[in-house]
This record gives structure tokens, sequence and C-alpha cells, in this order.
């Protein structure tokens, strides 16, 4: 089943958070008189989820069950352990219980600004799993690793590092990101066969159970190729996500014929 989730960073308060997903429910119902009865049903088959701040969780949460909104709750980032003295961080037990069902593990600009190392990468995934959840693992080359000839090397690593201790019955279950660094929050998406190298070459380390995607600046008009390539199983979207009608129109793009 495809996936297309859409990563709101450090943006929307939580009054903001439950006014876009109101809304992104309304455009996605109202999609649907748009639609072909295939198109309908490729909708249906998509999976959508949302990532908003911790503080916007509950609230978003709450809109959604309450109006049954078709998407699912994510979080963007979590902490290993269940509880303890860990100040400012939220456990993924936390998460389980306000029904997240995705949480982004390792994302560039968590290991870039905050310091992640793979080390911690690999037992926040081991926690989400355990939690019950799945993780969205994040892996991606920067613009001198491309230019390098290191891409494959470094997504090897960058996986293999992750997924260490996994089992292979998690393993089947995981979702991976390819995002090239050097694509996010720049305006220039990966070319479709940049895209799709990057995402087979994540599928040849995880096997084709796992779900791959593409993330780097995902809009309306590059959707609907990147989903058709063969071995991108669903997008990540980070700027374009904010606005309930470009991804809505992301989610459309996605399924038309
Ligand atoms: C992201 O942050 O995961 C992302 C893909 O961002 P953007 O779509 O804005 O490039």
């Amino acid at each position: 089943m495809p996936l297309i989730s859409g990563n709101w960073k450090m943006n929307l308060s939580h009054a903001e958070a439950v006014q876009a997903v109101k809304k992104l429910g309304i455009l996605l119902e109202g999609m649907k008189s748009e639609l072909t009865k295939p198109e309908i049903r490729r909708l249906e088959a998509v999976e959508i989820s949302i990532h908003p701040t911790f503080v916007a969780l509950r609230s978003v949460q709450s809109v959604v069950e309450a109006e049954s909104i078709p998407v699912m709750l994510g979080a963007q980032n979590c902490h290993w352990e269940d509880s303890g003295a860990f100040t400012g961080e939220v456990s993924p037990i936390m998460l389980s219980k306000l029904n997240v069902r995705y949480v982004i593990v390792g994302h560039s600009e968590r290991r870039r600004i905050m310091g992640e190392s793979d080390e911690m990468i690999n037992t926040k995934l081991k926690a989400v799993f355990r939690c019950g959840m799945i993780p969205i693992l994040c892996v991606g080359e920067d613009l001198d690793q491309r230019e390098n000839n290191e891409t494959e090397s470094l997504l090897a690593y960058q996986v293999k590092a992750a997924v260490d201790g996994v089992s292979p019955d998690n393993l089947s279950k995981l979702v991976i990101a390819y995002e090239p660094v050097w694509a996010i929050g720049t305006g220039i998406s990966a070319t479709l066969d940049q895209a799709q190298q990057g995402c087979q070459a994540v599928h040849s380390l995880v096997g084709s159970s796992a779900r791959v995607l593409y993330g780097g600046s995902v809009n309306a008009d590059n959707a609907s190729q990147l989903v058709r390539c063969d071995g991108i199983d669903g997008l990540l979207v980070g700027g374009a996500s904010l606005n309930p009608d470009s991804f809505a129109d992301i989610v459309k793009q996605s399924v038309i014929s």
C-alpha cells in the first residue's frame, strides 16, 4: 500500500494544526467527486500520515478520530526509553497511547542540527517497533557525497547501522525514506532517475517488503511521476504538506490516471 506522509516539522500551533487537518479531511472527501472509480479505489488504497509537532498531537488525534478523517497520526521523533530522567524528551510509549502509527527516525535535520548518531537512530528505531508503531527511517546523501560518488555506500552504511538487530519480521514492516539532503527544502527535487536509483538501492538492502519513500522538494507537479517509478512506494513531503490544498493535490496527483 503506498504511503504519503506529511512532515510538518516545527510549524503550526495546535490550533492551526487542527484547522489544517480538518481542511485536509474536507479536501480528501471532496476529491472523490472529481475522480473515476478506479482512481477512487487507488485513493482508498493510499495511506496518508501527518506528522504534527508533539504539542499538537493530542488535538489532532481528537479531531481525526472524532471526524473519521482518513489519515494516520505520525510523530517526527521520539526518545528510546519509555520514561525517566530525560528532560525535554517524549517517549515512544507516550506516542503509542495517542494512537500514533508512524514515527520519523533519523531525519537529516535531526542528524545534522541535533547531532543524532547512527547508534541513537538504531536505538530509537527499535524502541518504536517495541511500542507497536512503525518507524519511517530517513537516509540520504549530501551534495558532496553525491558528487564524490558515495551515495550508494552512504545509503548502505546508514541503513545497516539503523537496522542492526532488527528482526526480519520488523524489517518487513519498516518504512525508509530516501531523502537526498540537497533536495530537502531547496525546491530542487532529485530527478526521476536519481530518486529511483536511491530507492532501489535501499530496497536491495532491506528487501522488497519494506516500503521505500522518496522525499525532497516533492510538490503537486512532480508527485505523479515519482510515485509511478518502480521501487518508489510513496512520498515523504515537507514544505508542501503544510498547506492542505497542496498536500491534497499531491495525494490527488498520485492517484489519477
Ligand atoms: C523533509 O523534510 O522530509 C522534506 C522532504 O522536506 P521538503 O519536502 O520541504 O523538501
